[in-house]
């Protein structure tokens, strides 16, 4: 059995200067995350609707520690331009298998950052008149906000700063790690091997 200890994971782990929140850590808050989630929608069968990749971690745990029946489902999408990504406009390239008129969503999402591609992804979701439509966030960043989006869930804040691990990458690398670390600055600088 692989032991999650940062040291185990070698030069990835070497590539962050600091774990902002451990293994247990994050496992503790999913938890509770999904016991306070199985208490509100009992009786809902809610659809989980998370955007790859960077969720792929929270939303296998999070399923996990629901423990009312529900389903999943996920989204892809690609920015159309630098520019368009800083307004919140992406491309959906894998859309919604089940329908969501009448439907308990909740959206599960990584991180929120500026908020706009989250607001942008509500928008098209809530055009399909759900029942509902709820926001669970595992890191949050609030300075970074320019649109104000309701999350009636939250794992944890995070400073202004760029984090790796736990499904979160850069340059695809990085997401296996079990915890959530500041990625050093050489790090970011390397080219892709
Ligand atoms: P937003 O539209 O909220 O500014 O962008 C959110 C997206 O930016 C996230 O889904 C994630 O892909 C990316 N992102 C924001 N902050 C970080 C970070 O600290 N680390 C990583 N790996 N991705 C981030």
């Amino acid at each position: 059995m692989t032991i999650r200890r940062p040291e185990n994971y070698g030069a990835l782990a070497q590539d962050c200067y600091q774990v902002l929140f451990s293994d247990e850590e994050i496992a503790a808050r999913v938890q509770a995350l999904g016991a306070e989630i199985s208490r509100d929608y009992a009786g809902r069968n809610p659809l989980l609707v998370g955007v790859l990749k960077g969720v792929l971690l929270f939303m296998a745990d999070l399923l996990r520690a629901i423990t009312v029946p529900c389903e999943v489902d996920f989204i892809a999408v690609s920015s159309y331009s630098p520019e368009a990504r800083d307004r919140g406009v992406v491309r959906l390239v894998k859309d919604l298998e089940a329908p969501v008129a009448g439907r308990h969503i909740l959206f599960v999402e990584d991180i929120i950052d500026t908020g706009l591609t989250l607001g942008y992804l509500l928008r098209i979701l809530r055009a399909r008149e759900p029942a509902s439509l709820e926001v669970c966030v595992l890191f949050d960043k609030p300075k970074r906000r320019l649109i104000d989006i309701p999350l009636r869930y939250k794992g944890f804040d995070l400073p202004d700063r760029f984090v790796v691990g736990y499904g979160l990458d850069y340059r695809e690398r990085y997401r296996n790690l079990p915890f959530v670390g500041l990625l050093k600055a050489e790090a970011q600088g390397r080219p892709e091997a």
